[in-house]
This record gives C-alpha cells, structure tokens and sequence, in this order.
C-alpha cells in the first residue's frame, strides 16, 4: 500500500530558486512543503554585536553566514528564510547575450528569459539608488564614481543598476505590492550583514510570502540529508541543526525540488549518488560546470578629501552596491570583460574583523600614525566570465571539495588587479587584497554557481532544460547549480528568471496546461540599466580593437607667402585594427585653424587619411570649421611625395597644400594656402605620438604599430613609381592667393588646385 504522502511537492531549501518554485508551486494548487535548514531572520534580529559566535556563522551556532572553504576556493552563502537574498547587495542583473560564455543555450538567453526577468523584477520592486531623503544627495561613493566616470572616456559604461530595496520615507512603514509592510531606505550601507531597518526586498517579503499565504508550509531548521526515491516520489530525510541529537525526521512527497544553492545541491546529490547510492544513476557530469563568477575582491581606502563641503568622506552610506562599471579591457592577444561594483564596507563588519585577526592595538595605533578613517573604506567588487569548469566531488570528510586551476582565470584576475592601481592612482588611496588572494592566491566567490549541468540526456548533463532529473522524474534542480556557466554580473536575477522558466515548465506538465503566475497581467517591462553600458562596451571594444594612437601636428604657412594660414591638429586612432584594415586609413582630426582673410582661431574638424591605398597621395586631410559669421567653411588638402630621395620625402609628408572654401559657395569662391611642418614642429610631432591602451605594453605595441606602418608607407610613398633620376622636372605648386572679387561674407580666390584629384578620398567631398 502506498504510504501517506506529506506533500505534493518538496522543496530544499528557501533561497532564490526555492522561493520562485514554492511560490508557483502554491499558487498552482499544490500542497507544498519547504524545507530550511536556517531559521527566520526578522529586522532587527541580524547580528551587529562583534563576537563571532553571536549570529555570524553558520558553523557555530547556526549564525547567518555559511563560510566554506573549498580547497581551491572559499564561498560565502548565507542560511535562513530567504537564502541568500538574506545578505546579498540586492543588485538585480541581466547578463549582456555578448558576454556570455557559448555553454549558455538559447533557451537560457535573454531573448528567452527577458520575460521571466521582468516577471521576477516586478516581484522583487527592483529601482536603482537614488537621493537619501533625509539629505537629498545621493551616497558620498556613488558620487565618488560617478565623478570618476565623468571625468572619464567611457562615461556611458557606469550606471546604477536596479536593486531589490524599498526606496522613500525611511520613517514609514507601508505594505509592498505583496501585502508586507516594507520602510524606505535608510542609507546606512548594512544590506550585506542583514537588513535590520526593513528596506530589504528580500525573497520573504515578496515570493515567500506568497508562497506561505498560497498554503505552502515552511520548516525550518531541517536541513535534508538524504533523498531517496520512495514508491510514488521520494523520501526526504532531515535533521535539525539546532539539536544534532535530535532524530532524524523524514518527509515524502510527488515531487521534490531541490534548491539548497549550488555547493549543497551538488554535495545532495553527490552524495545520493556516491554514498547513500539513492540514486546511483545520476549522470557523471554531476558536480561539472561550477563557476565562482569571476569574482575578485579589492579593498580601497581613501587618503584624501575632495574639498567639496559636502564630502564628508563617509563611504559607508547608502546601499551596499549603487554603481556598475563595465569594462572591456585588452589582456594580452585577448579582451577581457568585467564589472566592477562599489561595495559599502560597514562599521559593524570593520568592528567584527577587528575582534578575530589578532594585534588589534597594534592595528588601531598603526591606524592613527597613518590617519587612517576606516568610513573612508570601501570594497572594489569586480565579477567576470571565468573559465566555469571548476568540479566539485566529495571530500574524505565527505563536504565537497573543489578542482579548480587559478592560472585559468590568469587574464581575468589580472586584468581585475589592475583596476587597484588605476584606482589608487585617481582617487590617491590605498588599495589592497584579502590574504586569501596576496598570500594564497585562492579567490571568495560570494556567487558559487553551476555543478548541475544540462543536457538532453544522462551522458551530457545531469538535469533536462526545465531542471528535471534525468532518470528521476518528479526530482527537480532549481538554483544557482542549474545556470551552464558564469553571468559574469550579479546572478540572482538569472536564478530566478531560470527557476520561473522551469517551474512554469513543470506545472504545465502536471497536467495544467496554460498555466502561468498570476501577476503575469500586470508585469511591466522593465528597464535595463546594465544593457545600455554592455552595449557601449561592445561598441568601444569594436571601435579600439588594438588599441589607439594620438599625435599632435602643427602646420603654417612658411615665411613671406599668403595667405598666412596656422593649423594645430591632435588627431586620434581608436582602434589600430581599424585603422589598418580600412585602407583609406582614416585618422580622426581636430583642433584650431586661422586662415588670413577667412578665420581667426576657430575650431577645426575632420580626418586625415594616411597613406590611403590605392591613392597618388601621401596624406589627404578633409576637415570643416565655421568663420566668426558662422559661415561653415570646408578645408581640403594632400601631401604629395614626388621621390624617394629623402629631401622631396620629408618635404612631401611636411607639406600640405590646401583648398579652403565656403561649405555653400561657388566654386570660385576660397582661397589656396599650402602650410608646412617645420623642424622644431616635425620634432614635437613625434615626441607627440602616443600609444592609447590599458597597459603600459599594450601602449607601446600600439605605438610601435604605428610606427612600422607610418615608416613602411612613407617609403613606398611617391606618386610615380618611376625612379627620382628619370623623373621629369615637376613644376613647383603655387600657393599664391589670386583674389578675383570681394564679397561680403568671404574671401573670393582664383582656386588653384594642388596636387591631388579632387572629391575623392575619405573626408568630405
Ligand atoms: C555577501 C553577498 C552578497 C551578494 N550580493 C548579491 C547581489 O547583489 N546580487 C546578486 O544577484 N547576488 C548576490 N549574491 C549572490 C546570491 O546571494 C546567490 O547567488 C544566491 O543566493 C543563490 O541562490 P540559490 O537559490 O542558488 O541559493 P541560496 O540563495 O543560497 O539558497 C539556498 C538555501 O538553501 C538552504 N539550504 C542549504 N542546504 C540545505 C539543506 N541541506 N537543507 C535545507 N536547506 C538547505 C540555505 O540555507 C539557503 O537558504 C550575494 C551573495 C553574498 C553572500
């Protein structure tokens, strides 16, 4: 006889994937059990006292925080209703398709997703940081990037991203779109230790409410062991952390959904597999795939104040995280893209260290000598797409253990590493590593992911494309362990938009077809910040592919000729790829110009194309500038060179000779000017030249490109390829300026042309 079913559907454990699947579970009509083995954490129960054993860690005493070290990496995860929605920074993220590691399957990518994403955002009241209202000026740190940003060329690539916080009257307390009292904000930079003001929008104030007023049942404090498959579904046997002598207990249901996070999941199931051999025939990719999403911590510590009378250089306020920068920076023949978040570091935290490492007398003296102010601390938090291809398996101890190889994330941690110095350059702080990275080189992944991959059958992956066990139906995965690789930007939201994706799946299945989450009706899009700083990235990254040179040229108009004109010009290659490949070789200009009789010291733009292939000229300059009338003016130019000898090279590639005149005039109209680059100008010029790029190496490479590419052209640049001894004599260009008749409005020529063929080119026409 069948035994008595305690459930429909089991699920283990309450963080991101367990809220989503007991929320829909329950709305669905299920009778639906939640096993936790951490307990309730309300405001104002999270610890602050600094003493380790007082609600910290999960190993003593059944704290927040469950620390793990994995051999070859540490996590941080936390234990209690909510998971880790518990201490995490709140930032709600949508990986960039682009940035994605190709393990990551269409029907996990965003065009799939984006609905679940905007699903879960609307459960979640997702905005990004805004003005403290009590001060009306956003955190002192966000200020501090956004400044930073400003002052940079990739402005576009830093934006506030969305987080699950309840911005407002930090006073007042009023129910979410889910009936839970909520309060505005505080802005005291504790999200990640535990919101004890109640500003949180953490998993049980929104799917786990749900989930409990739709009749799920919640235990806490029962942590799963073991599962085992019964007649009709599973037995999931439990025990309580709080009283290790207490006998184990044992539910069973249908179905069971496992969502322990992704280190416990795969440890669950490892074990099933390999120790209570419950389900010995769970695939051998289990435990493959797992990721620390490229996560790489640095400390900052600011030396100096801005002078600004609002800096009051307190960069603990706000919410833990308020900005993202996306980076695309070259490394080596590659490009490597990350982010990098601002991290608040609160005082209670500071107080905490300073309780467990010891000499702490000696550290606070050492502190004053140096006039540290530890609130002008905070945490450099950068995340990437890493290798993803860690395996967990089972320790003698009989805890997961990871193998995982550093050096394969040499480019990603190098490239994060620099983004100390860059800092400490900029801001004049002091930057540093946690001993787990400058003495260990292991890093701390607050975002351990994957371990349960997917595939369409056992030898390819553990899980079928909705997280159904292969060989084990009614055995579900739904967490971190389930997502193929790295999101390289904060994961929770891809956790939940995967868990709606498949638990909307799995109720389907069940026989109701067309099924679908009650607030589906009024889900808004939602906006994106990070799309718009991803897509700027992967344009720049286009656009400097090589990276970039600069030089400054300046050119006038040799002694006792007319008109006298003056040109000062920085011109700038983004990318030397481009450059290269384009075979114009376009170069973009600016810079001033005075042209006697035309214009006084305007503002000059446009391109000068090097060495255009294919062309008799050697450079050729289209550029546009407008007279104090405001009348635009087109400026037109070639450099010619007539012979290899080197005096008519240097006098080719330091020559130019012009054709000025007015964008929508006649084509009498204008002037003819010819400007050279004089000795001590040629000599500026080249010390002026400047490779663009992330490192040292990489600026000099750019530059030496350059170079080879300027040296090779120069010398295969002449108009004829005849040699210079067979030449004809050429008759010297005039440069004479032959007014025929004055107008208002501008200078009337006699246009002569100078060598080169007009209205072709690359520049204006
Ligand atoms: C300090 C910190 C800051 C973070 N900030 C962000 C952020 O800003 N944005 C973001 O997207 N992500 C952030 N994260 C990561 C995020 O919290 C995790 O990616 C996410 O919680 C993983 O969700 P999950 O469903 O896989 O598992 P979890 O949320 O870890 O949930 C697993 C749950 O299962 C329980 N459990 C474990 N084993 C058992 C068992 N045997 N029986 C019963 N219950 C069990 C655990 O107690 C836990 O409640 C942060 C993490 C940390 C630690």
């Amino acid at each position: 006889m069948t035994e008595r079913m305690d459930a429909d559907v089991i699920v283990i454990g309450s963080g991101f994937g367990g809220a989503v699947a007991a929320a829909r579970l329950a709305q669905a009509g299920h009778a639906v059990l939640v096993l936790e083995r951490g307990g309730r954490w309300r405001p104002g129960d999270f610890p602050r006292d600094p003493d380790l054993r007082k609600g910290w860690l999960w190993q003593a005493g059944g704290g927040l925080y469950d620390i793990r070290w994995l051999d070859r990496m540490a996590s941080v995860q936390a234990a209690g209703w909510g998971g880790g929605s518990l201490v995490y920074a709140n930032v709600f993220a949508r990986p960039a398709d682009g940035a994605l590691d190709p393990r990551w399957p269409a029907h996990l990518r965003r065009e799939a997703l984006d609905p679940y994403y905007d699903l879960a955002a609307h459960m979640l009241e997702v905005a990004p940081t805004g003005p403290d209202p009590r001060t009306g000026r956003v955190p002192e740190r966000t200020a501090l990037v956004e400044d930073l940003a400003a002052r940079s060329d990739i402005v576009e690539a830093t934006m506030r991203p969305n987080l699950a916080v309840t911005f407002g009257d930090p006073e007042q307390w009023r129910p979410n779109r889910h009936g839970v009292p909520r309060r505005g904000c505080a802005f005291v930079g504790e999200c990640v230790l535990g919101c004890n003001h109640g500003a949180k929008n953490t998993l049980d104030h929104n799917y786990l409410a749900v989930a409990e007023a739709a009749g799920a049942r919640a235990v806490t404090d029962a942590q799963a062991e073991r599962i085992e498959p019964c007649d009709g579904g599973y037995d999931v046997h439990a025990s309580t952390p709080s009283d290790p002598e207490a006998p184990e207990r044992r539910w069973r249901a249908g179905k069971v959904v496992l969502a322990a996070g992704a280190i416990a999941t795969t440890e669950l199931l490892l074990r099933a597999r390999d120790v209570h051999r419950t389900l010995p025939g769970l695939s051998r990719r289990l435990g493959h795939g797992f990721s620390g999403n490229g996560d790489f911590l640095t400390m900052a510590e600011l030396r100096r104040r801005t002078g600004d009378a609002a800096d009051t250089g307190d960069m603990t306020t706000g919410p833990t995280i308020t900005t993202t920068t996306v980076l695309d920076v070259p490394e080596g023949r590659e490009s490597v893209w990350y982010q990098v978040q601002d991290g608040a570091v609160p005082m209670p935290l500071r107080e905490l260290i300073d309780s467990v490492i010891p000499g702490r007398r000696l550290r606070a003296r050492w502190r004053r000598i140096r006039g540290t102010d530890r609130r002008r601390g905070f945490a450099v938090l950068a995340m990437g797409r890493d290798s993803s291809d860690g395996v967990l398996r089972l320790g003698d101890d009989g805890n997961a253990v990871l193998s995982w190889r550093t050096r394969w994330q040499a480019k990603l941690h190098r490239s994060q590493s620099r983004v100390g110095p860059l800092l400490a350059r900029q801001f004049g702080a002091r930057m540093s590593n946690p001993p787990t990275w400058s003495l260990l080189r292991r890093t701390v992944t607050v975002h351990a992911l994957g371990g349960v991959p997917e595939g369409e059958g056992p030898e390819t992956g553990v899980v079928d494309e909705y997280g159904e066990v292969h060989g084990h139906p009614g055995l579900f995965v739904m967490d971190g362990s389930r997502l193929p690789a790295a999101t390289g930007v904060n994961p929770s939201a891809s956790i939940l938009a995967v868990a709606e994706r498949s638990v909307e799946a799995m109720i389907r299945r069940s026989g109701r077809t067309g099924w679908r989450a009650p607030e589906w009706d009024d889900v808004a899009p939602a906006p994106v910040p990070e799309d718009a700083a991803f897509d700027f990235m992967a344009e720049r990254r286009a656009a400097t592919a090589g990276d970039g040179v600069g030089f400054g040229e300046r050119m006038r108009t040799p002694r006792r000729r007319a008109p006298v004109a003056d040109l000062r010009l920085s011109a700038r290659i983004r990318s030397m790829d481009r450059f290269l490949a384009d075979p114009a070789h376009p170069i973009a200009v600016r810079g001033r110009i005075d042209v006697e009789g035309v214009v006084t010291g305007a503002d000059v733009a446009g391109t000068l194309s090097l060495f255009p292939e294919g062309r008799p000229e050697a450079m050729s300059y289209a550029l546009t500038f407008r007279d104090g009338d405001g009348r635009d003016w087109k400026l037109s130019g070639e450099k010619t060179v007539r012979s290899r000898t080197p005096v008519a090279l240097l006098r080719g590639l330091t020559t130019l000779h012009t054709r000025i005149r007015p964008a929508e005039g006649g084509p009498e109209e204008g002037v003819t000017a010819v400007v050279t680059i004089g000795l001590p100008e040629l000599l500026s010029l080249g010390a002026s030249i400047r490779g663009q790029g992330f490192t040292r190496a990489r600026r000099l490479r750019a530059a030496a490109r350059f170079a080879a590419f300027f040296a090779k052209s120069a010398l295969r640049s002449t108009d004829d390829p005849a040699p210079p001894a067979r030449r004809p004599p050429t008759r010297p260009q005039s440069d004479a300026v032959r007014p025929l008749r004055s107008r208002p409005g501008g200078v009337k020529v006699d246009v002569q042309c100078s060598a080169g063929t007009e209205g072709d080119g690359h520049g204006f026409r």
